[in-house]
């Protein structure tokens, strides 16, 4: 009943050009002609790998060796993978949020996920207050129950250290964003944990987390996000070389 009174008042639009979506009733973010642009997104060509995104298992090298897979939607280059990525960190709507996890538990669906317990990486605490949610949080309760596994909170944000003091301005911002510590209660009830997040860039927070969950006695950790920075494509620069 509540659905169909919204139904009335609100007029739902296509997420990127703004046209009336045809069927109210339906979860859809995009129109028809943006939801195959969108498709064509998952099928652009992995500069390194050489596959279409939607096969690609790339992964930033500070990942290589420490997890069983990582997995993602599309690369964070076009207008369109933007524009979604934005509005998944702006904006808590539900139409998008359920079209993701649907895609992200199809990507996930070739793995063996049977002994993985699905968690995400918390965003700043600052961002939640700023937002009201946190988009992983919601992407991995989602992926948690269409694929029936356990759902757990494992990760938080650490207070400042006292080190913290030491450092200027911009150093704590970035240390802050990286502290990441684990809830007390972390008692493994799978052999796997799998870490859901929007965007992986450098890989390093992801590097914190993998960590974390191997202290707290995960044997495997894999990776999935929406999507995934396309420097990954390009060998880390060397500067030694150049001193
Ligand atoms: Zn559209
Ligand atoms: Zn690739």
């Amino acid at each position: 009943m509540i659905d169909f009174l919204k139904g009335l008042f609100f007029v739902r639009k296509c997420l990127v050009c703004s046209a009336v979506l045809p069927d109210a009733e339906k979860d859809t973010a995009f129109c028809p002609k943006c939801l195959l642009e969108y498709e064509k997104l998952g099928r652009t060509i992995c500069k390194k790998c050489g596959k279409q995104e939607k096969d690609c298992a790339c992964m930033p090298d500070s990942l290589k060796g420490k997890i069983s897979f990582s997995a993602h939607l599309f690369a964070y280059e076009s207008a369109l993978s933007k524009t979604v990525i934005f509005a998944l960190k702006r904006q808590n709507l539900s139409t998008l949020q359920n079209f993701l996890v649907s895609q992200l538990a199809n990507r996930l669906f070739s793995y063996d996920l049977s002994d993985y317990t699905v968690t995400y990486a918390p965003r700043k605490p600052k961002s939640v207050r700023e937002y009201g949610f946190d988009q992983a949080e919601i992407l991995a309760q989602g992926i948690a129950k269409t694929l029936e596994l356990p759902f757990e909170d494992i990760f938080s944000h650490a207070h400042f250290s006292k080190l913290q003091k030491e450092l200027n301005a911009k150093e704590r911002a970035e240390n802050a964003e990286k502290s990441y510590k684990l809830r007390r209660d972390v008692i493994p009830e799978t052999k796997g944990l799998l870490i859901v997040d929007d965007v992986m860039t450098t890989g390093s927070t992801m590097a914190a987390l993998i960590s974390l969950a191997k202290e707290a006695g995960y044997e495997k950790v894999a990776v999935v996000c929406v999507a995934k920075t396309v420097g990954w494509a390009l060998p880390v620069p060397a500067k030694e070389n150049f001193l």
